[in-house]
């Protein structure tokens, strides 16, 4: 049974209840149990960092992923689309250390001073690690929860009641496992190394966790002088004058020239400084000299050895003694600028530490976790070390080592999730050895299906090809715990499965996996009989997702599940990714099953602001997915975002509003779509219900001989659009399925065909039911294949369409994909259609310029084709031409016959020419349609039902009344009249201006 949609496309208030509609009817888990025996489909849900907040890039991105799932689902797949969730690491913790209360507490006047965690000392020593932790769960559980009714209301079908979280035991499980898989293969490490570090979290970070930005910092100029000519120095240049204590060496390029020479400026001032040769110049500058002499040049390479003074004493205790300790040493990433020679701390900068493990010379750090001296530097010990840069500077001055003293704008390196400025330190971390699978990740790029192909075959080898160690280690709580448990003597132990515990001391079966709760437990060293514990390091975040693939079906726990679905056959994220989630699986998929995890990767882009720039909360131009579902529905929304751009193309967001403009690419223009193909329906239900039509009776092919020529060419028309979303779908350019939809509704159902059926839905003549049936049966199959292949972009609107147009299922979304069946595609038939088209838009485009209205039919049009086959295109669609044009009559003619008072127009077909000649019939006509539009338009505005019969009074001149009264039946018929009487002027009537005429008219319903 056909039912006729409401008048409105209010899509909020419909998509609400199609979502309940699916809860009640448990239409997910149907759609679900319909494919259970399909060809199995693997597909892996890159997990959102919880934020509580789906923005703009999470609802492209699980708007792709709804969109491909059910199509795969509706080609009969079997298809895993279990969601996940990112749950732990800094982000968590840095929103819970801001909220939670530390007891006790005072500010410096004696007043509580309770609110938000300043060190990690308060949460060991006051807080407790147990309670920070399981504040982290429950603050990342309802923030998943809040994330997941987002995604619900976008439409998306994923198990929501089943998703894997990476803080579960079972997932823990699996990223150990994979840990212990690198161990024995020899690419687990763990050693001292200069890192990034943010001396608030207290914890190193990955290049990936740090922001940009410019900071204004001290530019200095500092002279070393020389142990064996004092009055010489070596001149450096540095931003960080805090690092000058850790001072172990100067580098020099080898292959530069070096000059020593005398500076001389005002009051007799002279200095003796060894710098690069092409910096003179500048040094004379910065220092404020005014001339210089070179007394001696050498090449940097000869350098090597020159022993300098430090500019601080630093207990001979804290230093390991070795040939280059504050000497001149070589290095080659020494620049041609400042003064060409390089400060080198090799606790506090990874080159420095590179030169000084080249030369033998070891790292000094005086610096502790939370960025303050320790006493190995005691002149500032307890002080942090980006405050004590004025302080230093003042010492050097009043050591007399000070050149120049400026500040520099530069852009710095800043913790993501605190903002405050990284420092580099020497600590012990651990590393996964990616160079040492380096080769093996290359080919398993090759191997892989990448769309666009040069997100695999350019980016992602590019970032491979530069790949370096994984610091996989934190210093902090919520995270999966390293696995592993160290003994003095050396002995190490990697746990890879919950199992190994049991050996250990303070296991207790199912306990929480997560710190302090591990830390407990202890082994006993089989080596040296001592207490084995555990590294108190967690894993980097970003290595929780890489084991996704096998984590969420519980290997090697369960290996029933990963026998059945492994490996995974498709991801698609963002192009963020390539440094991300796509490199970490292929790392974590390398080093565990010698194989990336996955077989197909797509790639897509980010959604911007208006301006094309990164939407951020800093810079105020955030949208929200939600703003934009409750004005314009979520399936408008979803539309937009997939038809803006090619999926790997970023697209500026175009917010308009019901207020402002509409433009052309907003998710205005998309809901305008929707709306379209709503009022399309909407006409389609209403005859149809009226009539009962019974679309079971009338199936296209035994349909076949009653299809006018238009039919036809909509079926064409239908087929056509079927096979480009198909195939647009096959190629991941969802845009161009989605163009082909929106082309379909606008241009070819609503805008022509709709317009051509019009008078046939209307007619009640018993000759012409035939004729109304193969219109219903042609509308029929056009709007339920257009609901269906729409249905995995605007899943709520299909559903509501399908639903009214008798669809059988439960849902839409248990329908198979439609077939594209050849044999209603007719190519002649389209041709021949598009130049009607163009026929009528020619008329329109000369009606306009002679001032002829459209309503008033024309006598006649010749046509000139240029040969026989261009008329055959006319002639198939005469009647078209006639309807669409207004036209009395078609005459074809041959170019002799052209007639010499008429200009004609040239078409693509040939020639074509108007007869504007206004005869009394077609006067009476045009009135008459004149007469017509105005009735219809006070049904309108009575909001009569179609089938409402009416009385019509009309008041008008003589002349017209005559006019009129030759076109009563047609009148009548036309709007549903069962009579038309002509009298005087009465009581409620209202009155038209028909060209200059005054008509007044009564309708009153019966
Ligand atoms: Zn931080
Ligand atoms: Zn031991």
């Amino acid at each position: 049974m056909i039912k006729q949609v409401r008048a409105n496309y209010t899509a909020p208030v419909i998509e609400k209840e199609i979502r309940d509609y699916w809860d009640s009817t448990d239409a997910y888990h149907k759609t679900k149990e319909l494919r259970e025996n399909g060809e199995r489909f693997y597909f892996v849900d890159g997990p959102p960092y919880t934020s509580g907040h789906v923005h703009m890039g999470t609802a492209l991105n699980k708007t792709i992923k709804d969109i491909l799932l059910r199509y795969w689902r509706m080609n009969g797949f079997n298809v895993r689309d279990q969601p996940g969730f990112d749950m732990h690491g800094l982000p968590i913790e840095v929103q819970v250390e801001k909220k939670i209360s530390v007891p006790g507490r005072v500010n410096k006047d004696g007043k509580p001073d309770e609110v938000g965690v300043r060190s990690k000392k308060e949460i060991e020593d006051i807080i407790g690690i147990d309670n920070f932790v399981n504040t982290c769960k429950q603050h990342a559980l309802t923030l998943q929860a809040d994330m997941t009714e987002e995604f619900k209301e976008l439409g998306v079908w994923m198990d929501w009641d089943h998703p894997y979280q990476t803080i579960k035991n079972e997932y823990i499980e699996s990223a150990w496992w994979t840990i212990q898989k690198a161990s024995d293969r020899g690419l687990l490490d763990s050693s001292s190394r200069v890192v990034t570090w943010c001396p608030r979290c207290e914890t190193a970070l990955a290049e990936a966790e740090i922001e940009y930005w410019d900071e204004t910092d001290p530019s200095v100029m500092v002279k070393f002088p020389l142990i064996d000519d004092p009055n010489t120095s070596l001149l450096i240049w540095t931003t960080t004058p805090w690092t000058l204590p850790a001072n172990l060496m100067v580098a020099a390029h080898p292959d530069m020239t070096y000059v020593k020479a005398v500076f001389s400026g005002e009051d007799d001032r002279h200095e003796k400084i060894i710098c690069m040769e092409s910096q003179a110049e500048y040094v004379m500058k910065k220092g404020g000299f005014t001339s210089f002499t070179v007394l001696e040049k050498y090449k940097g390479k000869d350098m090597v050895g020159m022993a300098y003074k430090p500019p601080f004493e630093i207990d001979p205790k804290y230093l390991r003694q070795s040939e280059y300790l504050f000497k001149v040493v070589n290095a080659d990433y020494v620049e041609q600028d400042n003064t060409g020679l390089v400060h080198t701390a090799p606790g506090f900068g990874p080159d420095d530490y590179d030169t000084g493990k080249r030369y033998g010379v070891a790292p000094f750090c005086p610096v502790g976790e939370s960025g303050r001296y320790t006493e190995e530097f005691p002149l500032m010990e307890g002080r942090k070390v980006k405050t004590v840069n004025e302080d230093i500077i003042k010492i050097l001055d009043e050591k007399g080592l000070l050149l120049n003293s400026e500040k520099i704008k530069h852009r710095y390196g800043h913790c993501w999730r605190c903002k405050t400025p990284i420092i580099y330190r020497n600590t012990r971390q651990w590393f996964l050895s990616v160079p040492k699978v380096k080769e093996k990740m290359l080919s398993e790029i090759d191997r892989v299906k990448w769309v666009p192909d040069w997100a695999g075959s350019t980016r992602e080898k590019n970032w491979v090809d530069g790949a370096r160690d994984w610091c996989i280690s934190r210093q902090r709580y919520w995270g999966i715990p390293i696995p592993v448990w160290e003994c003095k003597c050396g002995e190490r132990k990697v746990i890879g499965q919950v199992t190994e515990l049991k050996d250990g001391d303070g296991y207790t079966e199912g306990m929480d996996l997560h710190r302090p709760w591990i830390d407990k437990i202890t082994f006993k060293c089989p080596k040296c009989g001592g207490v084995m514990r555990r590294v108190p390091d967690i894993l980097d975040v970003w290595f929780d997702s890489g084991v996704a693939a096998w984590a969420s079906l519980g290997y090697p726990a369960k290996k029933e599940e990963f026998d059945k679905w492994w490996p995974c056959r498709f991801i698609v994220e963002a192009h963020d990714q390539t440094r991300g989630w796509f490199y970490s699986q292929l790392g974590a998929g390398v080093m565990s099953f010698d194989r990336t995890p996955y077989d197909e990767v797509m790639m897509h882009a980010w959604m911007l602001d208006t301006k094309g720039q990164k939407m951020s909360k800093s810079l105020g131009n955030v949208v929200e997915p939600k703003e934009v579902a409750s004005e314009f529905g979520a399936d408008a929304m979803r539309l937009y975002s997939v038809r803006a751009n090619a999926p790997w193309d970023d697209t500026s967001f175009q917010w308009d509003t019901k207020k402002n403009p509409p433009l052309k690419e907003g998710p205005k223009n998309a809901w305008k779509v929707l709306n379209t193909f709503w009022n399309v329906v909407k006409f389609a239900s209403m005859y149809m219900e009226i009539d009962q039509f019974d679309y079971k009776k009338y199936d296209p092919a035994e349909m076949k001989l009653y299809f006018r020529f238009e039919d036809r060419w909509m079926f064409s028309r239908t087929e056509k659009m079927k096979a480009t979303v198909t195939e647009g779908i096959e190629t991941r350019e969802l845009h161009k399925a989605a163009r082909a939809i929106e082309d379909y509704i606008m241009e070819n159902l609503s805008k022509w065909y709709v317009k051509l059926v019009r008078d046939r839905s209307w007619t009640e003549d018993r000759d012409s039911q035939v004729d109304k049936l193969a219109s219903y049966c042609t509308l029929y199959y056009a709007i339920m294949q257009t609901a269906i292949i729409m249905s995995p972009f605007t899943p709520h609107l299909s559903e509501e369409i399908y639903q009214h147009m008798g669809g059988e299922k439960t849902s839409v979304h248990m329908e198979d994909w439609p077939k594209v069946n050849v044999s209603y595609m007719h190519n002649d038939i389209e041709t021949n259609m598009a130049v009607i088209q163009e026929l009528v838009e020619d008329i329109a485009t000369e009606r306009a310029k002679m001032g002829s209205k459209l309503r008033w039919p024309l006598k006649q049009v010749f046509i000139c084709g240029k040969d026989k086959e261009a008329n055959k295109a006319v002639e198939m669609f005469e009647d078209v031409l006639k309807q669409q044009g207004n036209i009395k009559n078609i005459v074809y003619i041959t170019a002799d016959k052209i007639p010499r008072d008429k200009e004609p127009c040239s078409y693509s077909g040939g020639q074509m020419i108007i007869d504007f000649d206004v005869t009394p019939e077609i006067e009476a006509e045009g009135y008459a349609r004149e007469l017509i539009r105005r009735i219809q338009q006070m049904r309108k505005d009575m909001k009569l039902n179609v089938e409402q019969y009416i009385d019509i009074r009309v008041n008008a001149d003589d002349y017209l009344v005559k006019l009129f009264g030759t076109w009563k039946d047609f009148i009548s018929n036309e709007v549903r009249a069962k009579s038309i009487e002509f009298t005087g002027p009465e009581e409620g009537m209202k009155s038209w201006d028909i060209t200059g005429k005054d008509v007044k008219i009564l309708v009153r319903p019966l």
